[in-house]
């Protein structure tokens, strides 16, 4: 039987997460808006958001944590636990695996976001190679194809949404069914393509101000 379509913003930040004003209503708002069937809550470095709203919201979540690494930022999803921050990038993705989790390198070639850069190993299970957030976007985007063409990962695309005008600006279709086990298995067998735009500057000063606004 062929499996359906589905559209998932697999990076945003809930208001669980320090630097975000996004709201769970604003979650169930705008994934309709956006026509988005899932998302992946990717914290920064905590997962109380991710799995309190998977459990409080009426839309598919997938778990997951944005992790300080000592090389940059990685994604995983499929995460339920706390992966600790300050490990190196290879022992943080050790530690995504040991959970069952999915390695993501996020935005890695973005500027003033700690992207990973040269730190990128064919141990990811996925590269993000299409992020709202990242800057700048079409030469993020080209660096970041490249590489994952390179390594033969799969792509997947996020916003890193930080404030709600921004979800599901970047998303991946992937053939799979509505549950995070299929969608997390869509990505492995690289079912799955990826879509977006960049952020507009007014939405990029507002998820800058946003961040300050959360940090008084
Ligand atoms: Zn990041
Ligand atoms: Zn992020």
């Amino acid at each position: 039987m062929l499996k359906k379509q589905v559209r998932v913003d697999f990076h945003i930040h809930s208001m669980y997460s320090s630097d975000s004003i996004i709201t769970p209503k604003d979650l169930v708002a705008f994934a309709k808006k956006r026509s988005l069937d899932a998302i992946a809550i990717t914290d920064h470095n905590q997962i109380e958001g991710a799995l309190t709203l998977a459990k409080k919201i009426d839309l598919l979540i997938i778990p997951g944590i944005e992790v300080s690494t000592q090389g940059g930022h990685v994604v995983g999803l499929n995460v339920k636990q706390i992966i600790p921050r300050g490990l190196s990038v290879d022992e943080t993705v050790d530690c995504i695996h040991k959970v069952g989790g999915l390695a993501v390198a996020c935005h890695p070639f973005a500027w003033f976001k700690g992207s990973l850069g040269k730190n990128i190993t064919g141990k990811f299970d996925a590269i993000e190679t299409i992020n709202s957030s990242s800057f700048p976007f079409f030469h993020c985007k080209k660096k970041s194809i490249k590489i994952a063409q390179q390594l033969n990962l799969p792509h997947v695309a996020g916003t890193d949404a930080h404030n709600p005008e921004s979800i599901g600006l970047a998303y991946t279709v992937l053939e799979a069914d509505l549950t995070v086990d299929s969608i997390i298995n869509a990505i492995l067998k690289k079912r799955c393509q990826v879509f977006g735009n960049p952020l507009s500057l007014s939405m990029r000063i507002k998820q800058k101000y946003a961040r300050i606004t959360r940090r008084k």
